[in-house]
């Protein structure tokens, strides 16, 4: 490289005195834009790119946000992935996060000018969307709300679980070491594929703070195996908590496995506990449900105020519950004919390799262990997953019989053009 091409690179101030660049000072900080504008000089440098285009590559290369998380379409037929955040919200959710941004009426009452109950909408809302609960109150998340239940009822005293819902329940967690750090006591019951009523009976006694019964949301057992309904313990004279991990909050005529706060709580079940980011389709979020004095003990321990939920979980789990249906419902009940036709249009507009096959997506998440959902998607070649992931607009695809497919029931439909782009794009 010569000493003139290097000189005729633009100083830095000069290129942050582009026009274009304003915008992206206010937004994301002149330290993050000068980065981008120091790697544009340093390819000048290298040769990668004329003097003169320093600042287009610089106004090319500005990251979206702030924040290194990226949007990422999730084409892996898991709608509810955790490595990609769960649930994604709806439109309704995303509006009020943006409002409940700024100062808010988050924990004030506008009308006496006194302090209110932080969150009341949301819990307006889950209390009008589960009538059969005396009582709600929200924490930071599932596990959240089983360690308030658990410490609340159970430290220093015991916990009767059946062997089978000794779940691990992602990343190395592991749902006995959880409420074993509350100080309680586990004491185990049935057998990993059996357990009776009178398993339970036997081993509830003065030393039994609750009766726990955890969904086994991750796996399924099947064979000879019988369990007991979380309704069928309410007579043994102590506290039964459901943790029904997915947030169900009625019965879903395509999940008839799949438990429901609802049918829970009519069974008689004092506590039920879940998430907000499964088929609730909300921000992550625990979820406590049911009897009224119950929930007040739980919610004025001092735990609680360790467990306490942001203003925007509040907003957006109100907007969830008051708003249409959730991303994750449509996807769960968009009727396949649906799937297929934007699976052929999709491999139509990408063109070969493409080609548009059927597929079978699941929940995922902690809900519907072993339910198969049929789809339909596009096959590629299996060598273009990376360099999907990798795009300006990263694709995360499954990749299964040494082929890389992209299901479409976890994609929202409004997400088809990104798509189509971003495969265009590794096909160049
Ligand atoms: C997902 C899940 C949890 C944990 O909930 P988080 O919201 O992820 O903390 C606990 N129990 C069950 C049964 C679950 O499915």
């Amino acid at each position: 490289m010569t000493d003139d091409h290097r000189r005729r690179v633009p100083r830095t101030d000069a290129v942050l005195a582009d026009a274009r660049l304003g915008p992206a000072l206010a937004t994301l900080g002149r330290a993050r834009v000068k980065e981008v504008v120091v790697a544009a000089q340093g390819r000048a440098r290298a040769g990668e790119i004329a003097p003169e285009a320093v600042a287009d590559e610089a106004v090319a290369s500005l990251p979206p946000t702030a924040a290194s998380m990226r949007p990422v379409v999730n084409a892996t037929g898991v709608l509810l992935h955790t490595n990609l955040g769960r649930a994604p919200l709806s439109a309704a959710a995303r509006t009020a996060l943006d409002a409940a941004a700024g100062t808010t009426d988050v924990e004030l009452d506008l009308a006496t000018g006194g302090r209110g109950r932080r969150g009341a909408g949301a819990m307006a809302a889950l209390a009008a969307a589960v009538p059969d609960a005396g009582g709600v109150h929200v924490v930071n998340n599932g596990a959240a709300a089983l360690i308030l239940a658990a410490t609340v009822l159970a430290a220093g005293r015991e916990i009767v679980i059946a062997r089978g819902e000794m779940v691990e329940i992602g990343d190395g967690f592991r749902l006995p070491d959880l409420l074993e750090s509350t100080g309680a006591r586990l004491r185990e019951v049935g057998t990993t594929n059996r357990v009776r009523v009178d398993d339970y009976a036997a081993a509830v006694g003065p030393q039994t703070g609750m009766v726990l019964k955890v969904h086994p949301s991750n796996f399924v057992v099947t064979g000879f195996t019988s369990s007991v309904p979380a309704g069928a313990l309410t007579g043994l004279g102590v506290p039964v908590v459901a943790d029904i991990g997915s947030g169900l909050l009625a019965p879903h005529p395509l999940l008839p496995d799949e438990p429901d706060a609802a049918t829970e709580l009519r069974a008689g079940v004092p506590l039920v506990t879940a998430s907000g980011d499964k088929l609730l389709g909300g921000p992550q979020a625990g979820l406590l449900l049911g009897d009224a004095d119950l929930v007040h003990r739980l919610r004025r321990h001092p735990l609680a105020r360790a467990l306490r939920v942001d203003k925007l979980t509040l907003a957006a789990l109100e907007a969830t519950l008051r708003g249409p249906l959730p991303p994750v419902r449509a996807m769960l009940e968009t009727d396949l004919a649906s799937l297929h036709s934007r699976a052929a249009a999709l491999a139509e507009r990408i063109g070969p390799p493409a080609s548009a096959v059927d597929c079978a997506a699941q929940v995922g998440g902690g809900g519907a262990p072993g339910v198969e959902l049929p789809s339909a998607g596009v096959a590629l070649p299996a060598s273009l997953a990376g360099p999907l992931r990798l795009g300006s607009d990263p694709v995360v695809a499954r990749v299964e019989q040494g082929r890389c497919v992209l299901d479409l029931r976890s994609v929202p439909p409004e997400a088809d053009d990104v798509l189509a782009g971003a495969v265009r794009a590794v096909l160049r």
